[in-house]
């Protein structure tokens, strides 16, 4: 139990505001005090106070009742059963009120009325001015005449009475609303933390789970996490371990497998320099049996301003991919090369037969037909090799000074009879001569792979432009045309060896999807750039832009 010589008045102010049950004990003693205090100031002052009669009886009430605040255990009562002390508070003012000499002590009602807001809410106003008017103004009226003062001091007592206990009440209700709602707010935000707790739980066991090495970068190229699948692959790239930051230097090997990456190329390093990128080949580890080849694509993570605000990888093990290409490379290499050789006869001996004045009649057009045909196996046998050859290395390039003029426009013209036939119609738009240092041989492949495709996908009546022209840097080759037109979901596929969209699938247009692969391991092989703008049923448009070497 408290010691009640402790209380001081502030305990009785907290005994009020506090929520919960106000503590009895500590207003009914804070109200005898004032009461007590009340007597002892009259009695030192004038020496002459009633202590019989009304007055008397007041402070007798008054202590008794604080005996009773006391030792009675209100907790474990009626709940509102305590609302009785301040009542019997306003009746014990109400006699020492009736003092002839006068009492201030009225103004003490602010405590039993304080104290029954507090205890009945808005109801306890009522009992407050009720009590009031019936214990303390009517009787000292009664008592003590109905002068102006006394019916001034009677109507005030009361009006402060019902306006501190109303004070309170609100008071009180707008802080048990505000609690209330501060605690739905709490419940809510356990409730969205647990949820959120929850998706992260989830979320991380599928980061842990998928067979994909996943990596989130910061902006500044710090690992902020990495998923299981990840770490056996750092384990193999970094066997001395890894400080947890993009552009470090391994047993990362470039597509080839063999070229070591430079800090700058490694694919941590190139997605925090904001650079988004696609099936990016790497070989991890030096164990020929062991090591894995990954394919890295990259996203950037970007704030709600665009800012850059770190990036995420993911690396797809493409091992036995790269080794399943890699036999399915060197077998076609063989086959092309042992066809090659007696295709290349007997398209020689056909040409000779064409040669011949003494053909029987409808024979030349038979040899014809033999000679487009093994013409066309000879292409393909051809693309077939270089492509093979491309995905092993760089393409070996030939740079002699030549026209590219007159390079392009046999490459173009080449094309002819096809657009004839097709119903196409085939326009060159070339300066005379454009001289430069670049491998004819292949410069004349790369037009002759993008003309034949511009022919082969535009319908008839369309037409296909060839245009070329320079800058003090560069040469510029763009093959335009009026065709089916590529969706955006293929453009990024469309250089990758035996990429064929569904589209040329769908109408049968006969290829095998390595044109384009080859063209771009020419162009890139020269230091420059094959680009595709195309918009499905109006066009496409190839440009190729060279370094000038002149
Ligand atoms: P191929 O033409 O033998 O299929 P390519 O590598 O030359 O192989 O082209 C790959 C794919 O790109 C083609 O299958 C076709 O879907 C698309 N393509 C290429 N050029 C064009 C073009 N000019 N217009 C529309 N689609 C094209």
């Amino acid at each position: 139990m408290r010691d009640l010589d402790d209380l001081r008045p502030a305990d009785a102010v907290r005994a009020l505001v506090v929520t919960g049950d106000p503590d009895a004990r500590v207003l009914q003693t804070a109200f005898a005090f004032f009461v007590a205090t009340d007597f002892a100031i009259r009695s030192v002052g004038s020496g002459d106070v009633e202590l019989t009669g009304w007055p008397g009886a007041g402070l007798v009430l008054t202590l008794v009742t604080t005996v009773l605040a006391v030792l009675v255990p209100w907790e474990r009562l009626r709940p509102g059963l305590v609302a009785v002390l301040p009542v019997v508070d306003i009746a014990a003012l109400g006699a020492v009120r009736l003092d002839p000499e006068g009492s201030a002590a009225g103004i003490l009602v602010v405590i039993p009325a304080l104290w029954l807001g507090r205890q009945l809410g808005r109801r306890g106003a009522v009992v407050a001015v009720v009590a009031v008017v019936l214990l303390t103004a009517l009787p000292s009226m009664i008592v003590l005449g109905e002068d102006p003062l006394a019916v001034s001091r009677a109507l005030l007592i009361t009006v402060v009475a019902g306006w501190s206990a109303l004070a309170i009440a609100y008071g009180l209700e707008r802080i048990r609303c505000e609690r209330d709602a501060a605690e739905q707010r709490g419940r809510e935000l356990a409730e969205a933390l647990g949820r959120i707790e929850e998706h992260q739980r989830a979320a991380q066991a599928i980061f842990d789970a998928v067979d994909v090495g996943l990596v989130l970068l910061d902006r500044d190229g710090a690992y902020r996490d990495f998923n299981r699948r990840h770490a056996e692959f750092l384990q193999r790239a970094y066997p001395d371990g890894h400080q947890g930051l993009a552009g470090q230097t391994g047993l990362v090997y470039d597509a080839d497998g063999a070229t070591p990456l430079t800090p700058v190329e490694t694919p941590t390093a190139r997605a925090t320099a904001g650079e988004e990128f696609e099936d990016c080949r790497i070989w991890v580890g030096q164990d020929p049996i062991d090591r894995r080849a990954l394919s890295v694509s990259a996203r950037s993570l970007r704030g709600t301003e665009g800012t850059f605000e770190g990036a995420a990888l993911a690396y797809k093990d493409v091992t036995e991919l790269m080794r399943a290409m890699a036999i399915k490379d060197d077998f076609v290499a063989m086959v092309s090369h042992e066809l090659r050789t007696p295709l290349t006869s007997i398209a020689g001996y056909v040409e000779m037969l064409q040669d011949r004045p003494d053909l029987p009649d409808g024979v030349a057009g038979q040899l014809q037909v033999v000679d487009r045909n093994a013409h066309r196996l000879l292409r393909l046998i051809s693309d077939l090799l270089d492509s093979a050859q491309h995905a092993a290395g760089p393409v070996p390039l030939v740079r002699r000074p030549c026209d590219l003029a007159a390079v392009v426009r046999d490459a173009a013209e080449a094309a002819a009879p096809a657009a004839r036939s097709a119903g196409l119609a085939l326009e060159l738009d070339l300066p005379d001569e454009l001289p430069c240092v670049v491998d004819a041989f292949r410069v004349a492949q790369v037009v002759d792979n993008l003309v034949s495709n511009a022919v082969k996908y535009t319908p008839g009546g369309g037409t296909v432009r060839v245009h070329l022209d320079a800058d003090p840097t560069h040469v510029r080759i763009a093959v335009t045309d009026t065709g089916v037109g590529i969706a955006p979901a293929d453009r990024d596929r469309l250089f990758t060896r035996f990429f064929r969209s569904r589209d040329a699938e769908d109408r049968s247009i006969q290829g095998v999807g390595l044109g384009l692969s080859i063209a771009r391991s020419i162009v890139e092989a020269h230091g420059g750039r094959i680009e595709v703008e195309s918009q499905v049923g109006v066009g496409s448009t190839f440009r190729v832009r060279l370094p000038l070497a002149t």
